[in-house]
Order: structure tokens, then C-alpha cells, then sequence
């Protein structure tokens, strides 16, 4: 590989140079090669699709498979003068033209006066017409002509980003073909096949997250794989990765819609406080919550394969959409898409997004201790011999944790589960729903939140799980707490409480 060769961007070096390379537009491209293998090529195409998904790269294979004189199964031998021409980038029988740039009638003409000629060397003269829909009217006008009488030496291919722009008439003389975005799967596969020839060493994970930013443009996807070797060197880590890419708050945005979906107030308000923290902007946590949500709501609609989610992002959207009713998901994105409005002026802000949550999850309950005394509920607490508040939230995160090495779908129940109290060696567990405490007190579970407990804790606990509203639940009050402790109070609750054995005094 020549030094010329060496400087041209990735993709450049990574495009298709048969048929069979095209990523994800297997039909379009099977139909485009077997057309040549038979000799039935059309003399105007029209590839319809956005960006990065392969339209020039499919239009220059077909000025250099209907060029080249001993084609295989209608594949370019990428061999013989005329192929190497094309490798080469200077083929003088393909002409390529921006009409984005050149939207005009003389350009328009000139290329009518041009397509008289023959070809320079090869049988057909092609023309690569891209982002065709930006011509003027006029400038249609005169390509309609040339495309209802074409030169039997002419193709044309018209490649466009918004074929419903583009003059019906000029439509209606190509042979359309559509093509889609790249799947996930497919950019990665491609991203792993460059990164093998390449030597560069990226994870499976790594060349995802790339693919899934580029949202469907294989262009964007090598790009970007590009930028970040470049920036990194061969081997970035998963970590270095996302930083390129920005993502570095996409753990964050699913933290809050999980936490939403869980209708964990306070579980959603740390997030938020968390991605403060990190210095990250509120308005993208929220744009990220509202595409979750969005993902969501297109499961739950049965329309999952819309949302372009790989097989480990389904199962995780899946399961958040087990938790949600269709009225929490709109209720949710309406509130959530009007605190994007109102974090237009200050992004990192984060009360529009606190008080999203509290509108869709219900504000915390205010304290009714001073004005009225104890309800039930509290009395209950406080009369506990220890009662976790805010390190509650903490040891629940830690038994999740610690669960999450012996048993993933454990685990994944007890997100729904706060810690209620320690009375002793009993760890109480308050569960919203009785389904729950069933599946928590089965005797394999049980025996794993009890060695996971134990090892946070440092001594034996048996674990006794209550069933209790989600209304009634202390997650709520235990925010406020944690909330004040932040900003310096000591709340009278904790003072009352207090006292041995609290497992504050064991972390
Ligand atoms: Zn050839």
C-alpha cells in the first residue's frame, strides 16, 4: 500500500469494491449485480436513502462493473485497466456531480451537451448525480429531457437523500431502489473486518457504541472509528471510546429512566444530582431519557424493530417496558420533553429535569411529623430498634451489586426493592409488590440475599421481606434526608433514631 493510498480517509480505503461488499443493502445490490450479469442495465437509476448508507459507493460499482470487459457473475474483476482505473479514482467515463453545489441550469445543460459524446474508453458513459433532489426546477427541467431521450452509451444514476423533492416526472423515468439505514449488527461486523486489516484493537463493545452513534451511516461509523484512533491510537479502551464519543452520560440517562420506570423518586432524583456532579449537560440527560422513553413506548407498541436496538439493548428496553404502563411512558415523555424546552437557556441546569420527575413520579410527601405527629407508616419506622434511611439507598445499590455476581435476574428484582430497616440480624425489605416478596423468599433466593448481605455487612442477617405501597414507601422521605445530610442538616428524625447498630457506624 502506497503512501498516496495511506493518506486517504478510512472510508475512502473502505469502500465496497464489489457488489458483495456493500454492507446492509444486500437486496439492492444483488439486484443492481445481477442486472449486469445479465446485460439488462437501465439507463437511470434513482438510490434513494440517507445519508452514508451506500448510495455513490453503489453508483460507482455500477460505472465499474458495466466498464469492466470480463466481469464475474456480474461482479467488476477489479483486475483488468478499466477496474484499476476506478481503484484508482480516475475513471474518465464516470462523471460526478454535487448538485448541492451545482444546482443550476448551465451545469445541467453543459452535462446535456455532454452526454452526446461517447465514452472515453469503456462501453457507457455514467453519471453520478448526488443530492439531486437540491437542483432548481429549471435545471430539472433540462436532466428530464435528457433522461426521456438518454444516449444508449449513458447511465445515470441519481442519488438522493429526499426523493419526495424530487419532480414526479423525474422519478417516474428512473429505476428506483431504496436503501436503508446500516443495522447495528452490520456497521460492526464491517468496524471489525477494518479493524482486523487495520491491526487496530477495539472491543465488540467499543465498535457498537461507534456504530450506534452513527445511527445508521456506515460513513459516520469508519469516520468515527478513524477520529478515534486517531486520537487514541489503535488500542483505545471502552472508556476512551465513549469519552470520543461523548457517551460518557449514557450510563446516567439510563440510570434515570430506569429509576423512573421503577417510579424510584429518589433513585431518579440521585441520578440527576449524579450527572450534576459529573459536570454533565442536563439537557442532554434529559434528550437521552426522552429517546429511552421513545425506545420504550415503540416496544410496548410492538413496533420494537423500529427502535434499532441491538439484542442486549431490546432485553434491557424490554424489561423497562414490563415495568411501565402505556400512560407512565406518555406521562413521562410529555414531561420530559417540556423540561427540554425550558432547559434551552441554561443546559445545565437541573430543575427542569427534578421537576419532571416530581411530576411524573408525585412530589416526595411532606413531612407531617412537626404539625400533626407520627402517621402509621412512620411510627412503624421509627419504632423500628434501627431504621436505615439514607444509607439505605446505598446498601440496596450494594445488595443489587453484590447479587449481580451470583444471579443477573435477582438482581434485576431487586432494583424494585428498598431497604426498609435493620432490626438486628433481620434486614427488612420493602417490596411494592407481593409477586415480589414471593420470588424474594424463595429459598435459593433467599440464600443469596443472605450471603450478599452478610458480605456488605459484615455478620449474618436473615432477610424478611414486607409487601407496601409504593406510596407508602420511605424512598421518598429517605431523599429528603439524604438531601439535607448534602447540604449539612441533621434532621431531628436521624437524631431521635440513631443509636446502636445503625449500619451508618459499619461503612
Ligand atoms: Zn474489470
Amino acid at each position: 500500500m502506497g503512501m498516496e493510498e495511506r493518506s486517504q480517509a478510512l472510508y475512502r480505503r473502505w469502500r465496497p469494491q464489489r457488489f458483495a461488499e456493500v454492507v446492509g443493502q444486500e437486496l439492492v445490490a444483488r439486484a443492481l449485480r445481477n442486472a449486469v450479469a445479465i446485460g439488462r442495465v437501465s439507463h437511470a437509476y434513482l438510490l434513494c436513502g440517507p445519508r452514508g448508507t451506500g448510495k455513490t459507493s453503489l453508483g460507482r460499482l455500477i460505472a465499474k462493473a458495466v466498464n469492466c470487459p470480463s466481469p464475474q457473475d456480474g461482479e467488476p474483476c477489479n483486475a483488468c485497466p478499466s477496474c484499476r482505473e476506478y481503484l484508482a479514482g480516475s475513471a474518465p467515463d464516470l462523471v460526478e456531480i454535487d448538485a448541492a453545489s451545482n444546482r443550476g441550469i448551465d451545469e445541467i445543460r453543459r452535462l446535456r451537451d455532454r452526454v452526446a459524446l461517447a465514452p472515453m474508453g469503456g462501453r457507457y458513459k455514467v453519471y453520478l448525480i448526488d443530492e439531486v433532489h437540491m437542483l432548481t426546477q429549471e435545471a430539472h427541467n433540462a436532466l428530464l429531457k435528457t433522461l426521456e431521450e438518454p444516449p444508449p452509451h449513458v447511465i445515470f444514476v441519481l442519488a438522493t437523500t429526499e426523493p419526495h423533492r424530487l419532480p414526479s416526472t423525474v422519478v417516474s423515468r428512473c429505476q428506483r431502489y431504496d436503501l436503508r439505514r446500516i443495522p447495528v449488527e452490520a456497521a460492526v461486523e464491517r468496524l471489525a473486518l477494518i479493524c482486523e486489516q487495520e491491526r487496530f484493537a477495539l472491543s465488540v463493545e467499543s465498535l457498537r457504541d461507534i456504530a450506534r452513534a452513527a445511527a445508521g451511516s456506515l460513513r459516520d461509523a469508519i469516520n468515527l472509528l478513524e477520529q478515534v484512533v486517531a486520537y487514541y491510537g489503535p488500542s483505545p479502551t471502552v472508556d476512551q471510546v465513549r469519552e470520543a464519543l461523548g457517551l460518557s452520560l449514557s450510563g446516567r440517562g439510563k440510570e434515570l429512566a430506569r429509576a423512573i420506570a421503577q417510579r424510584d423518586l429518589a433513585g431518579a432524583l440521585k441520578a440527576i444530582a449524579a450527572a450534576r456532579d459529573d459536570g454533565l449537560e442536563m439537557r442532554r440527560l434529559g434528550g437521552e431519557v426522552v429517546e429511552t422513553l421513545r425506545q420504550i413506548l415503540l416496544v410496548q407498541a410492538g413496533a420494537a424493530d423500529l427502535a434499532g436496538l441491538t439484542p442486549e439493548e431490546k432485553q434491557e428496553i424490554e424489561a423497562l417496558a414490563a415495568l411501565m404502563s402505556p400512560e407512565l411512558v406518555m406521562a413521562a415523555m410529555k414531561a420530559f420533553a417540556s423540561a427540554q424546552l425550558q432547559g434551552r437557556d441554561d443546559p445545565f441546569s437541573p430543575l427542569p429535569l427534578e421537576l419532571a420527575v416530581a411530576q411524573v413520579l408525585g412530589p416526595p410527601s411532606p413531612p407531617k411529623a412537626s404539625s400533626q405527629g407520627p402517621s402509621p407508616q412512620e411510627e412503624k419506622v421509627s419504632g423500628a430498634p434501627t431504621s436505615v434511611e439514607a444509607p439505605a439507598l446505598t446498601l440496596a445499590e450494594e445488595l443489587v451489586r453484590a447479587c449481580q455476581q451470583f444471579n443477573l435476574a435477582l438482581a434485576g428484582h431487586l432494583r424494585h426493592v428498598t431497604v426498609k430497616a435493620l432490626e438486628g440480624e433481620t434486614l427488612v425489605l420493602s417490596c411494592p409488590f407481593p409477586n415480589l416478596a414471593q420470588i424474594l423468599e424463595r429459598p435459593d433466593h433467599r440464600e443469596l440475599l443472605e450471603r450478599a448481605a452478610a458480605r456488605i455487612l459484615g455478620h449474618h442477617v436473615s432477610i424478611r421481606c414486607e409487601v407496601e405501597a409504593l406510596s407508602s414507601a420511605p424512598t421518598p422521605k429517605g431523599y429528603l434526608v439524604e438531601e439535607a445530610l448534602r447540604h449539612g442538616a441533621i434532621p431531628l428524625s436521624t437524631k431521635n433514631r440513631g443509636g446502636e447498630g445503625d449500619v451508618t457506624e459499619g461503612t
